[in-house]
């Protein structure tokens, strides 16, 4: 048997980081069977499902690497088929037409419940087309017994069949329910393995009812934990960003946000990390335990910065000028001088741009934006620093060194007299790399300007 996976999300927001870790999760287990993984877009709530929510998940798959293996399944497209099988429940009694009024129905509803019985309508014994009149279709659920399931990560789970409802396949205006419609399609769609959010677990036993009806064989099911924050609590906005391109624009690496989603619930978090290839090789779904997983924003920070180390540093001069706007051979051949140093400090690539605001062009004001006011004997040594330094050549970050520091003896001071308004005086508040490499970086005739501007205007 061909393992067939799919991801099958509602079209109603941005693809959310718990979504991402379903899709990473069934992708992963097609793979490691050398079976398929397939997008099912589940766009049937014509209100609430947009076009901007589509073009979020295909981009933000795209950008994790989870790549479908063919093409994209719209439900709606599928709404005949769903409404052709409601036919066939309704030919083959597992399914009846129930024409039953709003109050009607909530009044038996309250009925049900207050004798411990599952909503039953009284039309499942009728028979008769009332012309005219709304109906919708409603399974038959069986009486009694119990429904279980032996899900891939819950367990043998069950339920008492005197919990389960006589429920909507097909709404009065005709349109399919949810329940129907992911039966159908993930039949069509020969899914073997139903790997989703334990929030589907209650749906399970519904469905696996309308597959018995069907005569069609039921997937395996794999619900696995959903994401909490930090505080226990289930993933909100509160939790930090939840949109997978949020992470993108704030500069994590997609291989760091599936090596962290890979932790939360899957891999230890001690394991090295790996790559889509690698796990595809060993991921074991039944790995994953069940209790959720807690989101922590450092820990993933902590993976972006060892894969933000471990980047090649052209492809990441590169990046840094695309996302910067300046692909001037200055800024270029600056960031190539102090790469290494600003990343040992940054944990994400705008950390990255963030930390070269001081040499990437020269608007002073921007720089220089906290003013700080030098004391007489500061103003002093810079302007002595400066004239040091007026009609030199240095070519080299050892020249610049050995220039600094005879200028220290010189002056017969040390660093620490120096140190800090130096480095206010070229860079404002902006690095905290070591000054040398900051005085390399910025050359003779610009650090010059830079200490006049700052005492020109070192007024209060
Ligand atoms: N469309 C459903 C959702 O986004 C998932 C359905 C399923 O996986 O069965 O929650």
């Amino acid at each position: 048997m061909k393992v067939i996976t799919r991801f099958a999300p509602s079209p109603t927001g941005f693809l959310h980081i718990g979504g991402a870790r379903t899709a990473l999760f069934n992708y992963l287990f097609a793979k490691r069977f050398n079976g398929k993984f397939l997008l099912r877009i589940e766009d049937t709530d014509i209100k609430r499902s947009t076009n901007e929510a589509i073009e979020a998940i295909h981009q933000g798959l795209k950008w994790l690497n989870l790549i479908a293996d063919d093409k994209t399944v719209y439900q709606s497209k599928n709404i005949d088929n769903h409404k052709l099988i409601a036919e066939n429940l309704l030919k083959n009694g597992h399914a009846y037409k129930c024409y039953l009024s709003e109050e009607e129905q909530s009044e038996i509803r309250k009925n049900c419940l207050k004798n411990g019985l599952p909503f039953r309508s009284p039309w499942r014994e009728k028979k008769g087309i009332i012309e005219q009149l709304p109906y919708v279709v409603r399974i038959k659920m069986p009486n009694d017994g119990i429904t279980e399931i032996n899900d891939i990560v819950q367990g043998n789970v069950k339920v008492s069949n005197k919990q389960l409802d006589d429920f909507v396949l097909l709404r009065s205006n005709g349109l399919p329910t949810y329940m129907l419609a992911v039966v159908v399609d993930d039949h069509n769609m020969g899914i073997t393995h139903i790997i989703r959010g334990d929030d589907h677990l209650n749906n399970a036993f519904r469905q696996f009812w309308i597959y018995k009806a069907l005569d069609w064989s039921i997937p395996e099911f794999a619900h696995i934990p959903l994401i909490h924050g930090e505080d226990g609590a289930k993933l909100s906005k509160r939790h930090g960003a939840l949109g997978v391109q949020e992470y993108k624009e704030m500069g994590f690496f997609s291989k760091s946000v599936n090596s962290y989603l890979m932790n939360l619930g899957w891999r230890d978090s001690e394991k090295e990390l790996i790559g889509l290839d690698q796990a595809s090789k060993i991921f074991e779904i039944n790995q994953i335990g069940k209790s959720p997983s807690r989101f922590n924003i450092s820990k993933l920070k902590n993976i972006n910065s060892y894969f933000l180390k471990s980047e090649n540093k052209v492809s990441l001069i590169q990046l840094i000028l695309k996302r910067s706007n300046n692909s001037s051979s200055d800024f270029e051949e600056k960031l190539s001088k102090v790469i290494h140093s600003l990343i040992e400090r940054a944990e994400t690539v705008n950390d990255l741009i963030y930390a070269t605001n001081w040499f990437n062009g020269k608007e002073y004001e921007k720089i220089f934006e906290n003013k700080e006011i030098f004391k007489d004997e500061e103003i002093a040594l810079l302007i002595s620093f400066k004239e040091s330094l007026t009609n030199k050549i240095i070519d080299s970050k050892i020249e610049m060194e050995a220039h600094f520091n005879n200028w220290l003896s010189l002056k017969n001071i040390n660093f620490k007299h120096i140190g800090k308004p130096l480095r206010h005086c070229l860079t404002g508040k902006g690095s905290s790399i070591d000054l040398i490499s900051i005085l390399d970086v910025l050359g003779v005739e610009e650090i010059i300007n830079r200490i006049t501007y700052n005492l020109n205007n070192n007024k209060p």
